[in-house]
């Protein structure tokens, strides 16, 4: 096994080129730059992913409404709207809305029930 040579590290690898890779973040070296908006990395492996920020390929889709992400951190914080749980409900006889915060059932009551 080889061992980071860093105190108060525990990492270790079967690889020498493993324990090299990893031992780059305890520098603030940052050897890894996006051409496009010199954010920079660490390593390679972050900025690949990274780099999807800038393509137009969005492989993340929104099953209830077809939005689409270029990240799948950004869906899973998207469908939170739609799975929130939606508790504020309008007590107007034949009206079926519900709301997730009272300021939007106040505002609905005042657009559309307002005699
Ligand atoms: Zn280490
Ligand atoms: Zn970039
Ligand atoms: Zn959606
Ligand atoms: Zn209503």
């Amino acid at each position: 096994m080889y061992k980071c040579s860093h105190d108060n590290c525990d990492y270790q690898s079967k690889l020498s080129a493993n324990v090299k890779r990893h031992e780059v973040v305890h520098t603030n070296q940052r050897n890894f730059e996006c051409e496009i908006c010199n954010a920079t990395f660490k390593l390679s492996d972050p900025l690949q992913v990274h780099m999807v920020v800038h393509s137009d390929e969005k492989p993340f889709s929104c099953t209830e409404c077809n939005k689409t992400f270029s990240r799948e951190p950004d869906l899973k914080r998207h469908k939170i709207t739609h799975t929130e749980e939606k508790k504020y409900k309008c007590n107007f006889d034949n009206c079926k809305s519900s709301f997730n915060t009272s300021g939007n059932l106040a505002r609905h009551k005042r657009l559309s029930h307002k005699n």
